[in-house]
């Protein structure tokens, strides 16, 4: 019985990789400064859906252009402070949190696929990660999510993706499911909820 009070009181949360999702893509390079980070028109409508249904968000991204050499660990940090910043003031939307890989291939347990940045995430918000959604644009993004527990949406417009519970085409898309798959998980925990009062 305590068990499952507890249970309850974890956090659901929905995990987003960074670049092409949160910010435009880079395509094979990195963001390095600040004055190339192009915040995504949706991402804003994205995130008040998910906290409007009660989910946190937190950002998961591999930053490998750290270890190349391409830019200091400072700059990364300086590039989400004022992403926070911006999101605060502009759209009074603050993700709970941003995690980051800084390292090479093979060299940690961080960098996804391998799915250490949301179980890190998971330890130190409290978060459930089996009521929790990881949504990214490439397969890494999938594994990690997978890998952790999570239920995983993909967004591409040109992959087809066997391992990703969902694939939408494009981030409006991304909206509108999460309106719907968000909800009926609210629904489920209700239920659940009637269930353990009623025993
Ligand atoms: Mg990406």
């Amino acid at each position: 019985m305590i068990k499952k009070k507890k249970a309850v009181r974890m956090k659901k949360c929905v995990f987003f990789d960074r670049d092409g999702i949160v910010n435009k893509s880079p395509g094979a390079g990195y963001v390095e400064r600040w004055a190339d980070f192009h915040l995504l028109p949706e991402f804003p409508d994205i995130l008040r859906v998910v906290q409007q249904k009660g989910y946190e968000a937190v950002i998961v991204t591999n930053q490998r252009g750290v270890a190349r050499g391409l830019m200091t660990v400072e700059t990364l940090e300086e590039i989400h402070e004022n992403f926070k910043k911006l999101m605060a003031e502009k759209y009074n939307l603050v993700p709970l949190d941003i995690l980051y890989c800084v390292h090479d291939k093979g060299q940690c347990e961080c960098r996804k696929p391998k799915p250490g940045m949301l179980v890190e995430a998971a330890k130190r918000h409290n978060l459930d990660l089996k009521m929790s959604w990881m949504v990214g644009d490439h397969e890494t993004d999938i594994e990690a999510g997978r890998r952790a527990g999570c239920k995983t949406i993909l967004v591409s417009g040109n992959k087809p993706e066997m391992q990703a519970d969902y694939v939408v085409p494009d981030l409006k898309s991304l909206e509108s499911l999460l309106k719907n798959v968000l909800e009926d998980h609210k629904v489920k925990i209700e239920k659940k909820r009637t269930k353990i009062e009623n025993k």
